[in-house]
């Protein structure tokens, strides 16, 4: 389902129509493509505070001209605010003074990041100021406009390094959909860079559940296109499909349900070398008002999006499957599992269980097995479900984030693409929202 609101917004009468009436300007977002790669523009890093991070030479590798002090006439692609040592309030008002001179310096799809700190249960000063760069960078997101996007990187100490791949997600236009996020990164031993950066994810094998079709279908593509070797698994219904996608990407089809007590165990008989990346992906929704809904409504979302996740995931770590070190597990909640929903108490509790799985796994995961698991949190995304949403809850659907406008499956994959590079080994537990800053669950 095109959006037309958004075309209408381009042109010059639509302009003039929605600027008069007040309506939302939605900016065309610049996406990853291979005409236009990279973000156009210099990067300002700015310091608040005592910095405990040192960024520089971290965001010197991320391509973009790196300047430290503001340029005249510069029109900045990027701002990054190194507030890591900000311990109180008068920090703050660094953040303030590297930022305000820049507002109106940047260019269409900048990006604005904070780098913060974990807020110290020792230390209350410290806890407020680094709290208080949350709700900064939130209503930065809200006002920045023209497709703009902020985002809180929290640094563990010494992590600035191991923060390389979500700075270079996060400073591409790949990362065109994903705003007022607040993201952790800690530091680790190991981290496992690519030899190719465009290709990151050569000589890996990914399988993506529900690939047939929709956010699964741009999932297996996007990761072919990083170099992984893709397993497209999806229901046998779904057959002619699956196998379609696979033979495009130059990957292999699984047909099977993924709610069979055994389908870890199948997985990993097909998988006899192994698994990279596991993208917990195939969902469904039986909506109807708690009051109106049968026990087999919840039963089947239950099942397919939360039970079966947990039972593959289980059986895969037990079986040993995934690789360590590399092993990356990323699962797929909803905003509906943050803010719930009208007719959804069944998917907001699957989606919300999956979010628990998440944050409860991951340190062990990581710990016992050397498997990270993380989430994304998809906002509205243009599908074939959310073109059978009635127009009215549609549009509002779309118009109710910072940016305006709906996200593509492509955005959520990018997001999973980041999450699943071997050298994101510092991005764990993370639920990682792409929803365009979604009003919903704000
Ligand atoms: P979709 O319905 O288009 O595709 C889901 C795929 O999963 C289908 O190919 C289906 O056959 C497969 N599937 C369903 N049950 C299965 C099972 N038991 N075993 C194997 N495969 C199975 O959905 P989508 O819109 O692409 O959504 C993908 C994921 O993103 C889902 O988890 C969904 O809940 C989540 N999500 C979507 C949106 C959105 O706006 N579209 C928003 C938030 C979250």
């Amino acid at each position: 389902m095109p959006d037309r609101y958004l075309r209408f917004t381009q042109s010059g009468p639509g302009r003039f129509v929605t600027r008069r009436l007040g309506l939302p300007q939605p900016a065309p977002l610049h996406r990853w493509s291979a005409e236009r790669p990279v973000l156009e523009g210099p990067l300002l890093l700015v310091t608040a505070g005592k910095s405990t991070a040192d960024p520089a030479a971290v965001l010197a590798r991320t391509g973009l001209p790196v300047h430290t002090t503001r340029e005249d006439g510069a029109r900045y692609a990027a701002v990054v605010v190194d507030a890591t040592g900000a311990g109180d309030v008068a920090a703050l008002r660094e953040v303030h003074e590297g930022l305000h001179p820049v507002m109106r310096s940047l260019t269409d799809d900048a990006r604005l990041i904070v780098l913060g700190s974990a807020p110290d249960p020792a230390d209350h000063h410290q806890a407020a100021a680094q709290q208080a760069l949350e709700g900064f960078v939130r209503s930065l997101g809200k006002e920045a406009g023209r497709g703009r996007t902020a985002q809180l990187l929290r640094l563990a100490p010494d992590a600035a390094e191991a923060a390389e791949s979500t700075l270079r997600f996060l400073l591409s236009p790949r990362s065109a959909y994903v705003s007022g996020q607040v993201i952790g990164v800690e530091a680790t031993e190991t981290i496992t860079a690519p030899e190719d950066r465009d290709r990151p994810l050569a000589g890996r094998t990914a399988l993506v559940t529900g690939a047939a079709r929709g956010i699964g279908e741009a999932v297996a593509e996007t990761l072919a296109r990083y170099g992984a070797r893709v397993v497209c698994l999806d229901v046998p219904q779904a057959e002619a499909d699956v196998r379609a996608v696979a033979e495009r990407l130059g990957g292999q089809a699984l047909t099977l349900d993924i709610t069979a007590a055994d389908a870890g165990e199948r997985i990993a008989a097909a998988l006899p070398d192994g698994l990279d990346v596991l993208v917990h992906n195939a969902g469904i929704t039986r909506d109807r008002r708690l009051a109106n809904m049968a026990a087999d409504r919840w039963d089947a979302v239950l099942d397919v999006n939360l039970a079966a996740v947990l039972r593959t995931t289980d059986q895969l770590l037990a079986a040993g499957t995934l690789r360590r070190g590399t092993g990356r597990i990323v699962a797929t909640a909803s905003i509906a599992g943050i803010a719930g929903n009208t007719g959804q108490t069944n998917y907001a509790a699957s989606k919300a269980g999956i979010i628990g799985l998440v944050r409860s796994l991951a340190p062990r995961a990581a710990a016992e097995h050397g498997v990270t698991v993380n989430a994304v949190a998809p906002g509205f995304i243009e599908t074939k479900m959310t073109a059978a949403v009635p127009l009215f809850i549609r549009e509002a659907g779309r118009r109710m984030n910072s940016l305006g406008q709906g996200g593509l499956p492509v955005d959520v994959a990018e997001t999973i693409a980041w999450l699943a590079d071997p050298a994101s080994g510092g991005v764990n537990g993370q639920v990682v929202r792409v929803c365009g800053q979604s009003l919903l669950g704000a």
